[in-house]
């Protein structure tokens, strides 16, 4: 049996003719640009997150950047994020001139602790980023007491958590705005690039609306130095079929969790990961841990079973930002989790068969030490 980590194809199957007629009518229509397929997407993929205002743009790390960068984000400003994160949020801090500022995380959850953001602030503070990591939402409550009590900017990172919940209300609403990724293994994935920002605020809507496209409203008329981060027609056409399967996709996310949980329970060596209470965890990413983890990837890989790392370097130890001059050790709980997670296999299409599978496999090399 062979086992990818992510099967896009399979879910490519499963909507087939809904995906290529719908392309074909992009080509149709000649839409290849923002126009009427992305506008219907946004205002769609708005509504599912019980949200006013969405702008689509062309990745995730450009959501990241416009969000912050209309929000007035610059140069001897410090932002406060996890460094236990991908590298493209703390990229974003630096796009727009400022300094990331990085916590460790919590050793239950793998999110920002917030018990670790207030000593982190400083006169030149000027927001907070709260990564829900895998798929699973960061403390909001603390953290948005924290940003309020501070004067801060709260802004979420959504790009593994689309349709999360914290306390019954989905994420990307709880800050100032959330940015979220479509990129194709992400829970809602375009055919390319993709991403967007969420917001209540119809001040920030708007610049970040002028931003993507030149800093311009009306054509030719620029009111900002912006850029080009206008998201394709296609993509607005593909997310906006897939975002109707999106919540059952979620449920059957969360129904293999279980089934992982169920098999993997009787091997001692393996970690699994905890669900904060009151929360809705979305399961990007099913992420156990082990000290044997380099091994036992290599293990499931010889056996057809594609695992991933997320991640191996902190973003406080990545190459890029040593100027920031962080030392080794300086947040124990990300280094040591950097060097013990392994993600298992997981996608809406994963049977109980190949979970079965994964689950032998994992239990055939540890009883093989
Ligand atoms: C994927 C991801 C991003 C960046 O999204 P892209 O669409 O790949 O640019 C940012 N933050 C996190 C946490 C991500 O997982």
């Amino acid at each position: 049996m062979k086992i990818e980590f992510v099967d896009l194809k399979a879910q490519y199957l499963s909507i087939k003719d809904e995906i290529n007629s719908c392309i074909l009518n992009v080509f149709e229509k000649s839409s290849f640009v923002s126009g009427p397929f992305v506008k219907s997407f946004e205002e769609n993929f708005a509504r599912a997150h019980n949200v006013k205002y969405c702008v689509c743009v062309n990745s995730g790390t450009s959501a990241l950047h416009i969000a912050m960068w209309a929000l007035g984000i610059k140069e001897g400003d410090e932002v406060i994020l996890p460094t236990f994160t991908f590298f493209a949020t703390p990229e974003a801090v630096s796009l727009c001139g400022a300094k990331p500022v990085f916590v460790d995380i919590e050793e239950e959850y793998f999110n920002i602790d917030p018990e670790l953001i207030e000593m982190a602030i400083t006169p030149k503070t000027k927001a907070i980023i709260a990564v829900h990591l895998y798929g699973q939402p960061a403390q909001l409550d603390k953290i948005k007491a924290i940003a309020e009590k501070n004067n801060l900017l709260l802004i979420e990172d959504c790009a593994q958590a689309h349709l999360a919940e914290y306390k019954r209300k989905k994420v990307g609403s709880f800050g100032i705005c959330g940015c979220f990724s479509f990129y194709p293994g992400k829970n809602l994935g375009a055919y390319g690039e993709g991403g967007a920002v969420l917001t209540n605020d119809s001040e920030l809507y708007l610049k970040m609306l002028a931003l993507r496209d030149h800093g311009s409203l009306k054509k030719y008329y620029h009111d900002y130095i912006g850029h080009n981060y206008r998201m394709e027609g296609i993509q607005g056409a593909i997310l906006d079929v897939k975002l109707k399967y999106l919540n059952d996709w979620t449920e059957k996310r969360r129904k293999n969790a279980i089934l992982y949980r169920k098999y993997l329970a009787e091997i001692k060596e393996v970690a699994l990961p905890l669900e904060m209470p009151d929360t809705k965890h979305v399961y990007h990413l099913f992420v156990i841990r082990t000290p044997k983890r380099d091994e036992l990837i290599k293990y499931l890989q010889d056996n057809g079973i594609f695992a991933g790392i997320h991640y191996p370097v902190p973003c406080h130890l990545q190459k890029a930002y040593r100027f920031l001059n962080y030392q080794q050790g300086q947040f124990p709980i990300s280094e040591r989790y950097a060097n013990c997670v392994l993600s298992l296999p997981m996608f809406p299409e994963l049977t109980e068969a190949q979970i079965q599978f994964v689950f032998q496999k994992v239990k055939e090399f540890f009883n093989s030490l």
